[in-house]
């Protein structure tokens, strides 16, 4: 038992509370979120986000806003 919930993934830090489906919610933006999103101007994957709807490719330099949560 010393995985922390498999099943809850990066939502388990908020327990049992919540309920399931924001939390279910939670962890496919949240995955999405933390790969590398594809850079609009250089189209390479490497931008990273910043904070809510700023973004940075470490490729080209470039920072921009954008979504907040992911890219398209
Ligand atoms: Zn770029």
């Amino acid at each position: 038992m010393s995985s922390k919930s498999k099943k809850t993934k990066s939502a388990g830090r908020f327990g049992a509370r919540y309920g399931k489906r924001p939390r279910t919610y939670l962890v496919l933006v949240e995955e999405k979120q933390r790969k590398k999103q594809k850079c609009p101007f250089c189209g390479k994957l490497g931008v990273k986000r910043l904070s809510k709807g700023v973004w940075k490719c470490r490729k080209c330099g470039k920072k921009f806003a954008s979504d907040t949560y992911y890219l398209q």
